[in-house]
């Protein structure tokens, strides 16, 4: 599991999701005819940097319930 279960408080994540695209580049694959696979991911600022992390199917709701309650809680930049 990623941060998002992390700690004891809300879970507020300051970031989005976004679905990754990428091929893996094995022959067969559907992306190697020019449907890449798409990967949900979050993303998310610590500091000066972006970190992302691929999530998994049943980590998406918990996920977008974070991103979807940052805003009520964060101050405004
Ligand atoms: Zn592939």
């Amino acid at each position: 599991m990623i941060a998002v279960a992390r700690g004891d408080g809300p879970r507020v994540l300051p970031g989005s999701l976004l679905t990754l695209r990428r091929k893996c580049g094995k022959p067969g694959f559907l992306c190697a005819t020019g449907s890449p696979h798409e990967t949900p991911a979050l993303s998310f600022s610590v500091g000066v940097r972006t970190k992302m992390f691929a999530l998994l199917p049943d980590e998406v709701p918990v996920a977008a319930t974070g991103v979807t309650r940052y805003p009520e809680v964060a101050p405004s930049r």
